[in-house]
């Protein structure tokens, strides 16, 4: 009798947890042993880390248990980091042991990209995952806190973010409705407190829609945020930031949103990459490893003009579910699928109330926006955890 495939899925962030939930769905009884491997035993919603940074929401509401996802029975979850992945091998090596596998799928997600500017990587800090913003969420109250001890030292109270692309501009917009409850708390004067984004396009958000980017930036200037657009990171410093224009902002917090790159063991392991990204083939696979699967933003998927689609929560969910169902044919010999992307929109949220977004052509912002914006958190809790989900984690 033959063995039976063994299917590996590494990170259990959006492809990797979507692909899991659909393949427990999809497999008969002894079809395929599928193990899915995370550093931690929560999955974490990383389209709302941005609020537990800035302190506006709990970090507790954008994390799940794994096993409350999965069903045990059918899947094997192992909670350990990986360390190296040996695609001649077919084998993962982990913190703890070693995987060896049939199919392999790779979710483990991106990494700061840091263009090798100077300082980036030591003195920057960068929304990830829940333990990075915890991190930033008690540093900043931190500062408030040292600014009491040392009045003179008003850097304390200068927070900087480098990048206005979405990262950048979500987070400055619920930092800025952080700061006055801070203020309040702490004792201090409003006026005292900047926060500067900052970034290297000749506008935020580049790309995005001309009219939603001025109205973001009205919305975000008139919470107290100073944009210097056009202007790029340097340096980052001890002591703040270097700007190509010569100027120096003194800054004991520079947030990093500058972009991000795919995860370093896809280099390492000798697949071709680029800004760590493998350009996957239309059936979702590593070129030349008919059996490895790259997922959301460890791949890169080429759009009809030849273009990278940005890698987003929403690709990497509908590359799961193609990859889920070429899994199943892979192993039943059935056709593969060729992946297809079906871009549903983007809505980028402005802090309390406020949103921009297009859905489908239609441009959205204000209190609409905000509200779109909810029913897509809403919408991805219920299709990982149906009702029960929506119920204990969603934010009405
Ligand atoms: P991730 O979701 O990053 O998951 C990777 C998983 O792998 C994690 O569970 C991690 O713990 C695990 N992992 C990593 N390394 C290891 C290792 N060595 N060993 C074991 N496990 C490991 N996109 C949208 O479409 N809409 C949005 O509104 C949106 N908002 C965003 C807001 C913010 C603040 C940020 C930062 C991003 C946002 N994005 C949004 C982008 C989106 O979050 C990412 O594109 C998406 O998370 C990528 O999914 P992924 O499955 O590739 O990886
Ligand atoms: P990004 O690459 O989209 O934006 C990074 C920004 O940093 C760019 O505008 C870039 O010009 C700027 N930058 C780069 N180097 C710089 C420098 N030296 N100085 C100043 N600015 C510099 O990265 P992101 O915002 O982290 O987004 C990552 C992905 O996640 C994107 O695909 C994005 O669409 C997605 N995302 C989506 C949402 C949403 O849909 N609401 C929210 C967050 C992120």
């Amino acid at each position: 009798m033959s063995r039976i495939p063994r299917i590996v899925i590494l990170g259990a962030g959006y492809g990797g947890i979507v692909t899991a939930i659909r393949l427990q769905k999809e497999l008969n009884y002894n079809e395929a042993d599928v193990t899915l491997v995370n550093k931690h035993d929560y999955h974490y919603i990383t389209t709302h880390l941005h609020m537990p940074a800035a302190g506006t929401d709990n970090p507790e509401n954008a994390r799940v248990n794994i096993l409350k996802l999965i069903d045990e029975f059918k899947i094997d979850f192992v909670k350990s980091t990986v360390v190296q992945i040996r695609p001649q091998e077919k084998k993962v090596i982990l913190e703890e042991g070693t995987l060896s596998y049939d199919y392999l799928v790779i979710g483990l997600g991106g990494e700061p990209e840091t263009f090798g500017i100077p300082g980036l990587k030591e003195y920057a800090l960068g929304i990830r995952s829940i333990n990075s913003v915890r991190f930033i969420r008690e540093h900043i109250e931190y500062q408030f806190a040292k600014f009491k001890r040392e009045p003179n030292r008003t850097d304390y109270l200068t927070f900087i973010v480098g990048g206005a692309g979405f990262t950048g501009i979500e987070f400055v917009g619920e930092l800025a409705d952080r700061i006055p409850e801070l203020c309040k708390e702490f004792d201090v004067d409003p006026s005292l407190v900047k926060i500067y984004n900052i970034e290297a396009a000749p506008t935020a958000l580049p790309g995005f829609d001309p009219e939603l980017v001025e109205y973001a930036m009205n919305v975000l200037q008139n919470k107290g945020v100073t944009f210097k657009i056009a202007t790029a990171i340097k340096e980052c410093t001890p002591e703040g930031v270097l700007l190509a224009t010569g100027e120096e902002i003194k800054s004991s917090t520079v947030i990093w949103t500058g972009g991000i790159r795919g995860n370093h063991m896809l280099e390492e392991a000798g697949f071709e990459t680029m800004r760590g990204r493998i350009k996957v083939d239309e059936t979702l696979r590593a070129p030349g490893h008919d059996n490895v699967y790259v997922l959301g933003d460890c791949s890169i998927v080429m759009s009809p003009e030849g273009r990278p689609y940005p890698p987003t929560a929403q690709i990497s969910m509908q590359q799961a579910e193609i990859c889920a169902q070429n899994l199943v044919g892979q192993i039943r010999g059935s056709e593969l699928k060729a992946f297809e992307y079906k871009p549903k929109g983007t809505v980028a949220s402005l802090g309390r109330g406020e949103a921009i977004g297009i859905v489908g052509s239609k441009k959205i912002k204000g209190g609409t926006a905000a509200i779109m914006k909810k029913v897509v958190d809403l919408r991805y809790l219920y299709i990982i955890g149906g009702i029960p989900l929506v119920l204990k984690k969603g934010r009405f």
